[in-house]
């Protein structure tokens, strides 16, 4: 039943109900504290699958769970949907949609967005952040082959055969062999006028090698795997050059409609909002319990945080960090409302793990490394238990099955473009992603 707030509760506002801030929200329940949970969106998203979502293998509500929901049991949380734009510290109110949250507490958790490192590019290249982008980018992948069916000019068809990834992280590489696993096992028989295994999938990397966070002998094992679905990597290199047509890497030129950034994020502006010290990635510089220093009630977790652990480097911007942050802040919010003192955040590393197509995977957990077979296994495995609400849960089991044993993709549905702009398709194809259309799928 709703609890209207209460004159006697402390009143603490969160900020984003990713990772970070629906952990906290969670771990507030049944305290005496009346909790706001403010977001853009009206659900939760799981970033780590969107890919899936980009490359037909699931929905997008799959990977989503509306906020009110996974909060209904939850007495002392009301849930307000709006962007906040800034704060205003000195009276204590979030400003959100031109209203005005008071809070005696405050939790930022509005995470990353994209950074295109200073270039104009985020107008040709669809990052992987939002719902939005993957189904954009699903239907960019999708029209590409429809287009290249019926295209009678070689240099065109070629062109839009070309998938080129920009970015060797964890999400580089699952887009790249999921790319790879719908042109070379998913559309094999779809067709008539091409053959999609002829499609050509770049993977660029500025570094000398792939997933630079893991274990070089990994790294060298996820290239391998790479290799075998069909996909070119191209490693110490990065894209020197973008326009509508292609990219341009060094001295090579690769022609390609299609062209995908997984190369960088920057902090959400949590720091521009409180004036408050940052990194170069925009991150607001932490103090061993959260908060922002001079502000010892507001408190900045997860993406849009740094935070440095005992090696003295910072703690890596995931998931798994997010949710202890959300975990840790909520705890030592309880432990003030009782006026006891809390010991500093540490954070607990949890390993690393990157999918590479439908039946592959690397695992870094200290110092068990995985690859292959077992290590999709434990991603699989991962996944599933980290995502929120068991009908999610089920349903992207039961789709990785069908996926596993048929080899087809079931979400190949393109939206966003209908019978009048048929004739329009080749420039949709080059529509700039800030022109994204609300997709009206599931
Ligand atoms: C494609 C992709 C794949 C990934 N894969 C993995 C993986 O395999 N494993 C892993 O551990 N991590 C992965 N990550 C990283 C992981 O998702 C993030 O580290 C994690 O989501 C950070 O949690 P957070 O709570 O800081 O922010 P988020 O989970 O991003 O949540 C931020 C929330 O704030 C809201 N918000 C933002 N700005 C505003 C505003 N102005 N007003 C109101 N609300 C706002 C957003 O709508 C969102 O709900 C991946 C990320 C991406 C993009």
């Amino acid at each position: 039943m709703f609890q209207a707030p209460t004159e006697s509760h402390s009143r603490v506002v969160i900020v984003g109900a990713g990772f970070g801030g629906l952990t906290a929200a969670r771990r507030l329940a049944k305290a005496p504290l009346d909790i706001t949970v403010v977001d853009q969106h009206n659900y939760h998203l799981f970033q780590p699958l969107l890919y899936q979502v980009a490359t037909a293998g699931l929905s997008p509500a799959d990977i989503a769970s509306p906020i009110r929901s996974v909060l209904r049991n939850v007495d002392n949380v009301r849930v307000i949907l709006a962007k906040v734009s800034g704060i205003d510290v000195a009276r204590r109110e979030v400003v959100a949609d031109g209203r005005r949250i008071p809070f005696d507490e405050l939790i930022i958790a509005t995470g990353a967005e994209h950074a295109h490192f200073g270039t104009d590019w985020a107008q040709l290249l669809p990052g992987l952040k939002t719902i939005d982008e993957a189904t954009y980018i699903r239907r960019r992948i999708l029209l590409a082959f429809e287009l290249a069916e019926s295209e009678p000019d070689a240099d065109e068809r070629r062109r839009l055969l070309n998938f080129v990834v920009v970015g060797g992280g964890p999400s580089g590489v699952e887009m790249a062999g999921s790319i790879a696993e719908l042109a070379n096992r998913a559309f094999t028989s779809d067709f008539r006028a091409i053959d999609p295994r002829s499609a050509r999938i770049v993977l660029v990397e500025a570094a000398p090698r792939l997933l630079t966070t893991f274990d070089p002998l990994l790294s060298e094992r996820a290239r391998r795997s790479l290799g075998q679905l069909g996909v070119e990597v191209r490693l110490g290199t990065g894209v020197t050059e973008c326009d509508r047509s292609g990219v341009s890497i060094g001295s090579e030129r690769i022609e390609s409609r299609t062209i995908i950034w997984a190369a960088g994020v920057k902090a959400t502006p949590a720091a521009e909002w409180l004036g408050a010290e940052h990194d170069r990635a925009g991150r607001v510089k932490v103090e061993p319990d959260l908060s922002v220093p001079g502000h010892p009630n507001i408190f900045v977790i997860g993406d849009a945080a740094l935070m440095l652990g005992a090696n003295g480097k910072p703690v890596p911007g995931d998931a798994g960090v997010a949710k202890q942050q959300g975990k840790y802040v909520a705890k030592l919010l309880v432990a003030r409302s009782k006026s006891k003192t809390f010991p500093p955040f540490r954070y607990r590393g949890l390993g690393a793990i990157a999918a590479i197509g439908r039946k592959s995977a690397i695992v870094q957990i200290r110092s068990l490394k995985l690859s292959g077979l077992p290590g999709w296994l434990v991603w699989s495995i991962a996944q599933i238990y980290y995502m929120s609400g068991f009908r999610n849960r089920t349903i992207v089991a039961m789709n990785w099955l069908w996926d596993y044993l048929t080899l087809r993709r079931g979400m190949r549905l393109i939206t966003g473009v209908t019978g009048s702009h048929i004739a329009e398709l080749p420039r949709c194809l080059q529509r700039p992603v800030t022109r994204l259309t609300d997709d009206q799928d599931s």
